[in-house]
């Protein structure tokens, strides 16, 4: 009895075994799967999170990174200040020191320049270079130039190249329209102050909020259009980059002193995010040598450097 009661258990035991073993095995390999994909989830979120935390935009509302519902850019266009203001003409002779290696940024490197070319269309404004005590001579532009009959202001020797190059592209059959231009220092700061304090009240803490913040507005002083040299264009994103107006400006805007600053593959020297739109004023010998060269602005103030 007792060896028939074995024989019993024996092969209920081999019976319960055999048939555990698929679902062992199945389960091995879901949780297998389910932790691959955990690793890759959490992979490609750090990487999106650390791009977005990294790259700048240049304005109030060039939002291309992760919000598409821009803000009105009339609001980022200084208004209050007029063609009689002084130039600080003794920023402009500014001193040159030597430019510094690349330097790593969270995860980016970023171009690590200090100096500053003693030539004002080469004047350099971006996260290592702050420019925060500099007030340019403005002139409108016109607002039959600009979007919405608004009215922009640039640098006062920059008005006669942006004109005629607006004017020449209208006689190729594409109207240009300024969507932004220059922006006062304290107008970029109140932007960038209001757009913190509204990540402060969402519970942001200070470093969250001004991370998050400078991803949709430009950190006062490091943007070309505190400078008065950068005028946008027609589209404000990436994706509109083969639209006429875009395509025309890539092909003739040197012929009028100016270059995209902020071209697709220079992120790691500027600092900023792709923007087809905007259009930095350099003059027309230093456009058609920054063309030649492929190079960023950045990358073209210590060329000059090394080669005077
Ligand atoms: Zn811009």
């Amino acid at each position: 009895m007792s060896r028939y009661n074995n024989q019993i258990n024996r092969r209920y035991n081999q019976q319960y075994s055999v048939n555990k073993k698929p679902y062992f095995v199945v389960t091995c390999v879901a949780l297998v799967i389910m932790i691959i994909l955990l690793i890759c989830a959490i992979a490609v979120t750090r990487s999106e999170y650390k791009k977005s935390q990294t790259l700048l935009v240049d304005s109030s509302s060039e939002v291309v990174i992760d919000d598409s519902s821009a803000e009105n850019n009339s609001s980022a266009a200084g208004n209050t200040s007029n063609s009689s203001q002084s130039s600080s003409s003794k920023n402009d002779s500014a001193t040159s020191s030597k430019p510094q290696s690349i330097e790593v940024i969270d995860g980016y490197s970023v171009y690590n320049f200090v100096g500053q070319s003693s030539d004002w269309r080469l004047k350099l404004s971006n996260r290592l270079n702050v420019i925060n005590n500099y007030t340019p001579s403005t002139k409108y532009i016109g607002s039959q130039y600009c979007q919405n009959n608004d009215n922009y202001q640039i640098d006062e020797r920059v008005y006669d190249d942006l004109i005629a190059m607006i004017e020449a592209a209208k006689e190729d059959g594409v109207k240009l329209i300024s969507v932004s231009a220059y922006r006062s220092y304290s107008k970029q700061q109140s932007l960038y102050n209001n757009k913190v304090n509204y990540y402060l009240k969402q519970g942001y803490s200070q470093k969250g909020a001004e991370n998050k913040a400078s991803t949709i507005v430009a950190i006062p002083g490091t943007s070309d259009h505190n400078l008065g040299l950068a005028v946008d264009f027609n589209y404000l994103e990436q994706r509109y980059e083969n639209k006429p107006e875009l395509v025309w400006l890539k092909e003739h805007a040197e012929e009028y002193g100016f270059v995209m600053r902020y071209a697709k593959d220079k992120e790691n020297y500027t600092g900023v995010i792709y923007e087809p739109w905007h259009y930095r004023y350099v003059g027309k010998d230093h456009a058609k040598k920054m063309n030649q060269l492929n190079m960023c602005l950045e990358e073209y103030v210590e060329y000059l450097q090394k080669n005077s």
